[in-house]
């Protein structure tokens, strides 16, 4: 049986306004649906784009209802919006991915265990349930390793890096000054990789997958800073990165955009780091370099349409613009020699407030080689710095 589609005029909902949630709305509108976007943040990128805008706490029952009857499908732009959320709205609308594949993704221990249920190949770890158990989870695992919240962490934040034995006296001091009502920790071993990469896998509500091609990552501080694509990944390892995207998801049962992200040690292994249940900042060259973008299959599966392909078109490399760097591309001769290198595409988010480490935009560099687009890409990383 093939499920209903939601035709162009429908409203489409997403929880979460950021840049991911502007960029779905930007993808739905283009393809003619209606947004309604619900975020409590007043400012949030995505309200600018949306029909219907909800602002209250998530916890509010009288918009929760409001935002259903609004709305004939839902979906969110990160992983750390309530799951109970989801679950309610998905009595009365299909909700992209599923509340319970998000209750796995948004706990980093139940992520693990999951993968490691499915045979899927992880860092070793270990559970952390109370700050005293670092010194045995340490002894486990051996040094060096990092300790990180199961829940809300992303770009980094809640994580410390443990080298060696006379760090543990401070991480555990942080541990417990961070500790909150059933909050827990993993540590994992600090992996040695040659390189970090992702697969990003699109699959819908009849299971079926489509993946585009894998890409390496640069993060610096725990944020993403460059992505190229293709790969520099043999065929055969870039095969099996997409084949375990697949497994991965496949397991999760659940329709949607998921990025799968990898290291591919320096011994020839692939370890899965993490899945988003989302676009990914990795595949936003995807709006620039593919066929179709990563955003609009989250619009394509979230209204039961046939998944788009998911085609490279050219080689591209992406560079996150992140806090006070916006300013260098964005004014004067920074701005003007950016926009005269050809095939660079500048995208910016309309966040009103430049933080540190926030992510204010992003560069992607078309090319017909992959080394002439990296070239590019850090020439601005060059003048970024
Ligand atoms: P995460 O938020 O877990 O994706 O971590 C952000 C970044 O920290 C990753 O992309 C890696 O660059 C680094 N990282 C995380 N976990 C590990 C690990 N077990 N070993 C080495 N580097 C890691």
């Amino acid at each position: 049986m093939t499920e209903p589609v939601l035709d162009p005029g429908s409203v489409i909902g997403v929880l979460g306004g950021g840049q991911l949630g502007a960029m779905f709305a930007g993808a739905a509108r283009q393809l003619g649906y209606r947004v309604a976007v619900w975020d409590p943040d007043p400012d949030a990128p995505a309200l600018q784009l949306a029909d219907h805008s909800f602002t209250a706490p998530f916890s509010d029952e009288e918009t929760r209802s409001r935002f259903s009857r609004s709305v004939s499908a839902v979906t969110f732009e990160w992983e750390n919006v309530p799951a109970d959320l989801c679950e309610w709205l998905e009595l009365q609308h299909p909700v992209r991915p599923s509340g319970s594949a998000l209750r796995i993704i948004q706990d980093r221990i139940r992520q693990k265990q999951f993968l490691q249920h499915h045979l899927l190949p992880l860092a070793p770890f270990a559970i952390i349930e109370s700050p005293d158990q670092l010194p045995n989870a340490i002894n486990a695992l051996g040094l060096p390793a990092l300790c990180k919240t199961a829940r809300s962490g992303y770009d980094g934040k809640g994580q410390w890096l443990i080298q060696k034995a006379a760090d543990t006296d401070q991480v555990s001091a942080s541990l417990h000054a961070s500790a909150r009502d059933g909050q827990r920790w993993i540590l994992e071993q600090h992996i040695s990789f040659e390189r970090e990469l992702s697969v990003l896998v699109v699959r819908n509500a009849g299971g079926e997958c489509r993946t585009y091609p894998a890409v390496d990552n640069q993060h610096e501080r725990g944020i993403l800073r460059l992505t190229l694509v293709p790969s520099s990944l043999s065929a055969e390892t870039a095969a099996h990165a997409s084949r375990l995207a697949i497994h991965a998801v496949s397991a999760l049962n659940s329709a949607g955009v998921f990025c799968v992200e990898f290291f591919h040690t320096t011994d020839g292994r692939l370890l899965i780091n993490e899945i988003a249940p989302r676009p990914h900042n990795s595949g936003h060259y995807t709006l620039a370099a593919c066929t179709v973008s990563q955003f609009e299959q989250q619009v394509r599966v979230l209204c039961g349409a046939p998944i788009g392909e998911a085609k490279l078109m050219c080689p591209a490399a992406m560079v996150n613009l992140i806090g006070d760097e916006v300013r260098t591309v964005t004014a004067g001769p920074g701005y003007r020699d950016l926009m005269a290198i050809p095939g660079a595409v500048l995208h910016l988010y309309g966040k009103r407030t430049i933080r540190a480490g926030r992510k204010m935009g992003h560069v992607t560099f078309l090319a017909e080689e992959r080394a002439i687009a990296e070239e590019r890409a850090r020439w601005l990383m060059k003048r970024l710095a």
